[in-house]
C-alpha cells in the first residue's frame, strides 16, 4: 500500500490519519524537510492556513513543499490545505502566502457567518454511492478555476447552491469541506487511486 505523509503542523492531522488507513494507505507525519522523501502522496490538512503558512516557513518546509508539489507529488488538501494548494486566494490576510499547484482562486471564510458551519451530502465526480457527508467549518469555496483545474463538486441546495467544493488538476486534490471528521473515507479514497494512479 502507498505511504502519504500527513502535514502535521497545525490542524486535524489525526482525522485524516484514521481516514487514509480506512482507505488501505499507510501514513507517515510530516514535519521536516527530510521527513518528504520517499512520500508516494502527501495530505494538506483543516485547520488555519495562514498559521499554517508561518509554520511552514518557520519550519523550512515551504520551498521543499513547493519544488515537491512542482515535480508532481501527489496531494490532497482540505479546507486550510485547498488554500494552502490554491494558485491565488481572495480574503487571505496581507501577508499569506500559498504553496499553489492549483490553477484555481479560493475565497477563504467564504460561507458567511449565517451558515460558518454546516454539514451536507456532496456529490463528488469519481465517487460512487450516495454523496460524501461533508462537514464545512469555516470554508472557503473555489471561486474560479482555471483552465487547467476540474470541478468535481458543486453545492446542491440552499443559500450556497451552486458553489465549487471540489476540484482535481492532475495529481492534486482539494476539497472545501472535510471528509475527514465524518467517518466517510472515500474522498481518501479517490486520493489513494490517484496516488496509485488508477484513476
Ligand atoms: N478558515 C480557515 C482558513 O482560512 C479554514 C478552516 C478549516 O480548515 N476548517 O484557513
Amino acid at each position: 500500500s502507498p505511504t502519504i505523509g500527513v502535514l502535521a503542523l497545525q490542524g486535524d492531522v489525526r482525522e485524516h490519519r484514521t481516514a487514509l488507513e480506512s482507505a488501505g494507505a499507510r501514513w507517515t507525519s510530516v514535519r521536516r524537510p527530510a521527513e518528504l522523501d520517499g512520500l508516494d502522496g502527501l495530505v494538506l490538512p483543516g485547520g488555519e492556513s495562514t498559521t499554517i503558512d508561518k509554520l511552514l516557513r518557520i519550519f523550512e518546509l515551504h520551498e521543499p513543499l513547493r519544488e515537491a508539489i512542482a515535480s508532481g507529488l501527489p496531494v490532497y488538501g482540505s479546507c486550510a490545505g485547498m488554500i494552502l494548494l490554491a494558485d491565488r486566494v481572495l480574503d487571505g490576510t496581507s501577508d499569506q502566502q500559498t504553496l499553489g499547484g492549483l490553477d484555481v482562486t479560493v475565497r477563504r471564510n467564504a460561507f458567511g457567518r449565517q451558515v460558518d458551519s454546516f454539514e451536507t451530502h456532496v456529490d463528488v465526480e469519481g465517487v460512487g454511492g450516495p454523496g460524501v457527508r461533508a462537514a464545512f467549518i469555516r470554508a472557503p469555496w473555489v471561486e474560479e478555476v482555471g483552465p487547467r483545474a476540474t470541478v468535481l463538486a458543486t453545492i446542491g441546495a440552499g443559500p450556497a447552491a451552486g458553489r465549487i467544493v471540489a476540484v482535481r488538476q492532475g495529481s492534486l486534490l482539494a476539497t472545501s469541506f472535510h471528509p475527514e471528521i465524518t467517518g466517510d473515507a472515500r474522498i481518501h479514497e479517490l486520493f489513494v487511486s490517484i496516488v496509485r494512479k488508477e484513476y
